[in-house]
This record gives structure tokens, C-alpha cells and sequence, in this order.
């Protein structure tokens, strides 16, 4: 589990997750305040996410339907 307060995503290294980590690597700090935002497009709503479905993985979803 990543050590930053609040945050639930599965522990990567040093303690944090894997985007708390690139914080750390990219800035020497997990700036714990600011929400992650990792992908684009991504939304809650209800307790769903929403991603976005990148276009070559749309096949993946039309196989299934
Ligand atoms: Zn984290």
C-alpha cells in the first residue's frame, strides 16, 4: 500500500505507488494534497470510473457485444 495519506494504490517502490513514485522521482516530492489525475479522460461517477478506451482495443469490446 502507498504511504502517502489517503491514497489506496497498491505499493510500487520507496513506499509509494507507481504514480507517487514518479512524483517523488520527478520533483523529490509526493505532493500528497494533489489528487492523481494518471490517465486522461478518466472520470467517477457513482463509484464507477470511466476510462477512456484507447481505438485498439475497440475490437476487444465489439467481440464481446
Ligand atoms: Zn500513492
Amino acid at each position: 500500500m502507498c504511504s502517502v495519506e489517503g491514497c489506496e494504490r497498491p505499493h510500487k517502490a520507496r513506499g509509494f505507488c507507481a504514480a507517487h513514485y514518479k512524483r517523488v522521482l520527478a520533483s523529490g516530492d509526493p505532493r500528497p494534497d494533489e489528487p492523481i489525475r494518471a490517465v486522461k479522460g478518466i472520470h467517477e461517477h457513482k463509484g464507477y470510473r470511466f476510462v477512456p478506451v484507447p481505438d485498439r482495443y475497440r475490437h476487444l469490446r465489439t467481440i464481446r457485444r
